[in-house]
This record gives structure tokens, C-alpha cells and sequence, in this order.
């Protein structure tokens, strides 16, 4: 039967209908703050998003989006070859290039689009990928469109790269390698200076996602790269506006001129419309601010620290280091879903991760700070996993 494979999909949709709860697609029915909102009935804290830098509710940005409404309307009702490339679609693609220092970009209208749109046209039959075994599901879907030899290495572990490109042989040099900057559901940053001295060594290409690390990491926020001192080795750097940006909307930048012939054979950016006026006028604008503004990810550095001492000194089971995206491990399903619910009833709404969206078999409860958070935000959240630590609900995996 056609629908015989979504029976357990159905089944844990009934099981969260019975226990009355709604991780998945929770509705925020208003919005406060950068941080805060109404969600389900409750207000609270939101400690989910990846609003690192607080810029979805920057007055600059909603300004510039109101204006351009106005002047341009709501839409562009096309494709960026047809009708769909605006000024500002232009403009944003001149600025995204400045600010990575290179002379090409293309903006896509989704980071989903940019991400399985470059993987599925830079590699084609007879090609062969080597991607990161815990890549993000765009990175999954475009290489399996693109049609080429797909090759996972472990993930962030160079030595298997390399042991893989050295198999290749003569084809290692025209290999495309894909990693992430930071990854979302761990917040682990890729070893790129590893990564890209095996790209040095055998050759290829390099395709770095940095989704999660632009605004976050490096002297100017252009990632992971730039914070690893690996920029020129990057071949192409792809990431999106929905998180740092605030908007939505997706890039790519190269200093490879090939760039602009690939543009017409992208799938994903050919045949879907453009993103509309105002949020272009958004991005620019908080491009803009992600430049003129590195305080801004130097608070969210400094919460990012606190959240993270904060839950590890609970004796939760976080990741080894750091970061925007602080995961708290759990044991299985049903825990995780009690555990997210009784937050979001603390005032705390969080992420609920399960697999297949998380790596491995991981069950997560995934925190995500903003540089818009106060520092009592971030107690608020700490306090609220340290009352499911009291009442027994959370695993005690470590000593304080
Ligand atoms: N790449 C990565 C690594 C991501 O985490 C995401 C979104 N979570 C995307 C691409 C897609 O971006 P968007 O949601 O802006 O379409």
C-alpha cells in the first residue's frame, strides 16, 4: 500500500494527541520580543530558535522590510531569470559578495534551496562526493539529486577523509568535499583547518555550509572558515539568512567565475520564485548591522558560555565545548517529550530532537542562546532544567 510507510509516523502522532502535547509545530501564537513569545498558551522564554544574533525583531530590519513592501509590493511573482530579479535581489547579491571578499554570489530564496541546489548541480554522474556522515538533510537531498558517486566520511574526522580521498586516487583531485561550520543539533564546530590541509594534500573541492557559524564565529561573522584561518580554502561557501540574517533566504559565494554559469543550471533557484522585496530589504539591512556590529556576537558568545555552565553544572549531559547551540542529551523518546513539555511549562521553550533529525540515535532537548537573551533569560532557563533535575525527570548522567 502507498501509505503502508507512514503507519508509524501516524501511530507517534497519536500517541502525542493522546498525552495531549505538541513538540513538533507548536504554534506561537504572538511574538514579544526576540526572545519572547506566547507559545501554546504559555508565555515564555524562547531558548529554540536560531536567532543568534537577535535580529528577527531589530526595529532597522523591520523598517527596511516595511519600506520595501511599499515601494516594490509583496512579491516578485517570479523566477529570478524571469521576472524575479529585483534591484535589490542584485544589491543584496553585490553586498553578501563584499562581505565575504570574494567577487561571486548567488542568493537563493531559501537556505534549503542554496545548500541542495550547489550539492545537486557541482557534481553529476561520474563525479564523486565525500560528505560528512552527520551532514544536514539539504546536503542529504542534493547529493542524492546530483546524480554522483556519494561518499560518507565520520563525521568531522579528517583521518577518515583523508584514508577515503587516498582511495580515490586520480579522482581525489576532482572530488567535491562537503562539511558544515558549526552543526545545528550538537553545535560541534568542523575541524576545517584538518579538513582543509587534506584538501591541500589530495586535492578537490571544497563546500563548507556555514548556516549556523555565519554572524556566529570569525573576526567579521563569516564562519567557521574564518575563525580556522582556512578561507582560501574554501571553494564555496554556502549558508542562509533564516538564522543569524533573521530573515529568510539562503547564499552561496565563490571566487570561482564558474559561479555565474552555474547559476543557470540550478534546479532550485531557476524554477521558484525569488524571495520578495521585503525580506531582501531585511537581509541587506542586517547584513549591514552583522558588520558594523561585533558586540553583538560577543554577547552571544558570552551566553552561549552561561547556558552552557550553567547545564553542565547541573551534571547534564552537553556536548564538550561551548556553543550558540547547547544539546542536552536524554535517553529515550518518551523522556524527552515529558521533559520538553514540562519546560515549556516552566516558561522555557526549547527544541524536542529526535531521530532521524539528530545524528546517530541521539534523543536531544536542543538549546539555542541569542545574543538578544539577557543574562537573567539565561538563568531563567538554567533554573527551569534544574527544577527537572529535582523532580527526577532529567538523566543524571554526570557528577556536578
Ligand atoms: N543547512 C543547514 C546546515 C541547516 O541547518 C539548515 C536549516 N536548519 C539549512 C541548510 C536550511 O536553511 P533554511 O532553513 O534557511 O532553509
Amino acid at each position: 500500500m502507498l501509505f503502508d510507510k507512514f503507519k508509524s509516523m501516524a501511530d507517534f502522532q497519536a500517541e502525542l494527541a493522546e498525552r495531549q502535547v505538541k513538540p513538533f509545530g507548536a504554534v506561537t501564537e504572538k511574538i514579544l520580543s526576540a526572545t519572547e513569545g506566547v507559545v501554546e498558551g504559555r508565555q515564555v522564554i524562547l531558548a529554540g530558535t536560531n536567532n543568534y544574533l537577535g535580529l528577527s525583531y531589530d526595529a532597522r530590519c523591520i523598517k527596511a522590510a516595511k519600506d520595501a513592501a511599499q515601494q516594490w509590493g509583496t512579491g516578485t511573482t517570479g523566477s529570478r531569470l524571469a521576472n524575479g530579479s529585483f534591484a535589490g535581489h542584485q544589491a543584496l547579491e553585490d553586498e553578501i559578495a563584499g562581505f565575504y571578499g570574494v567577487d561571486h554570489a548567488i542568493v537563493f530564496s531559501t537556505g534549503y534551496a542554496a545548500t541542495m541546489g550547489m550539492c545537486a548541480t557541482l557534481a553529476g554522474p561520474g563525479d564523486v562526493i565525500l560528505m560528512d556522515a552527520d551532514s544536514h538533510a539539504s546536503i542529504y537531498s542534493g547529493v542524492k539529486l546530483s546524480g554522483a558517486e556519494v561518499i560518507r566520511f565520520k563525521h568531522s574526522d579528517p583521518d577518515d577523509l583523508a584514508k577515503r580521498m587516498r582511495r580515490l586516487g586520480d579522482r581525489a583531485s576532482e572530488t567535491l568535499i562537503i562539511a558544515e561550520g558549526i552543526y545545528s543539533m550538537l553545535g560541534d564546530v568542523a575541524p576545517l583547518q584538518e579538513i582543509a590541509a587534506v584538501k591541500r594534500e589530495y586535492g578537490g573541492y571544497l563546500l563548507v555550509d556555514e548556516a549556523h557559524s555565519m554572524g556566529a564565529l570569525g573576526d567579521s561573522g563569516r564562519g567557521a572558515a574564518q575563525a580556522a584561518g582556512v578561507e582560501a580554502d574554501v571553494d564555496f561557501t554556502v549558508g542562509t539568512f533564516s538564522k543569524s540574517l533573521g530573515s529568510i533566504g539562503g547564499f552561496c559565494v565563490s571566487q570561482h567565475a564558474d559561479l555565474e554559469a552555474i547559476r543557470f543550471c540550478i534546479s532550485a533557484y531557476i524554477f521558484t520564485a525569488s524571495s520578495s522585496p521585503s525580506i531582501i530589504a531585511s537581509t541587506r539591512e542586517a547584513l549591514r548591522i552583522i558588520g558594523e556590529e561585533p558586540q553583538r556576537r560577543t554577547q552571544l558568545w558570552d551566553n552561549a558560555n552561561r547556558l552552557y555552565q550553567g547545564l553542565k553544572s547541573l551534571g547534564l549531559a552537553v556536548g564538550p565545548t561551548a556553543s550558540p547551540v547547547v544539546a542536552v542529551e536524554m535517553e529515550d523518546r518518551s523522556q524527552t517529550i515529558s521533559c520538553w513539555e514540562a519546560l515549556l511549562d516552566a516558561g522555557v521553550y526549547v527544541n524536542l530532537v529526535i531521530p532521524p533529525a539528530s545524528p546517530s540515535t541521539n534523543f536531544l532537548l536542543r538549546n539555542s542562546v541569542s545574543a538578544a537573551h539577557s543574562s537573567e533569560q539565561i538563568d531563567t532557563i538554567i533554573a527551569a532544567y534544574a527544577g527537572l533535575r529535582d523532580a527526577g525527570m532529567l538523566p543524571s548522567t554526570k557528577d556536578n
